[in-house]
């Protein structure tokens, strides 16, 4: 059921910056929440330090990762954590913490979970033929959410919230219709 309700609070959503560098080396620097597992060398042992520098992350939380769980070598000092062990970690860390949205749930980045947007209300902007943002406001820090989404699935993801689409020629509906899967082809 297209729809023409409007969401008035919804600010205008800026694509991430294209590879000029500098948004790329403010990120850098900012503590990383998802150290990436794949900076780490299996045959190396790494010093904490080594670890906070290598993955952009704090000494204090190299040493939160190893009263946790993650494997010393000995209790020698200088501490020495095998690459492999730190790898292993950082994948079984990242696996846990992940929080999968569901059908007509958008990642909300303040609250740290997946979220229906308020009122079932989203915005849908289309990038390519293929992907497009879903647009919403968060119901409980009344952030605007954003999810990047495949038109194959944009039915499945969209069934049970009113979607405004932002461009005329690629008006969807948000029913499922079995046309739109057809149509859209698959991710
Ligand atoms: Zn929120």
């Amino acid at each position: 059921m297209p729809t023409t309700k409007c969401l008035p609070t919804l600010p205008p959503f800026r694509r991430p910056a294209e590879p000029a560098g500098q948004g790329r080396s403010l990120k850098a620097k900012r503590p990383c929440r998802c150290p990436d597992h794949r900076r780490v060398k299996v045959h190396r042992n790494y010093a904490i330090d080594e670890i906070a520098g290598l993955l952009n992350v704090h000494v204090g939380t190299v040493r939160v990762w190893i009263r946790n769980g993650l494997p010393l070598i000995d209790h020698q000092r200088p501490y020495l954590i095998s690459g492999l062990a730190l790898m292993t970690f950082l994948k079984l860390r990242r696996a846990q913490n992940r929080r999968p949205c569901g059908p007509a749930e958008i990642y909300c980045l303040r609250c740290r979970a997946p979220q229906r947007p308020a009122g079932d209300m989203a915005d849908y902007i289309a990038w390519t033929d293929r992907t497009g943002d879903l647009i919403g406001l968060c119901p409980r820090c009344e952030m605007a959410m954003y999810r990047r989404i495949s038109r194959a699935r944009f039915a499945e993801i969209c069934a049970g919230l009113e979607v405004r689409i932002m461009q005329e020629h690629l008006r969807l509906s948000a029913s499922t219709c079995p046309s739109v899967n057809d149509h859209f082809g698959q991710e």
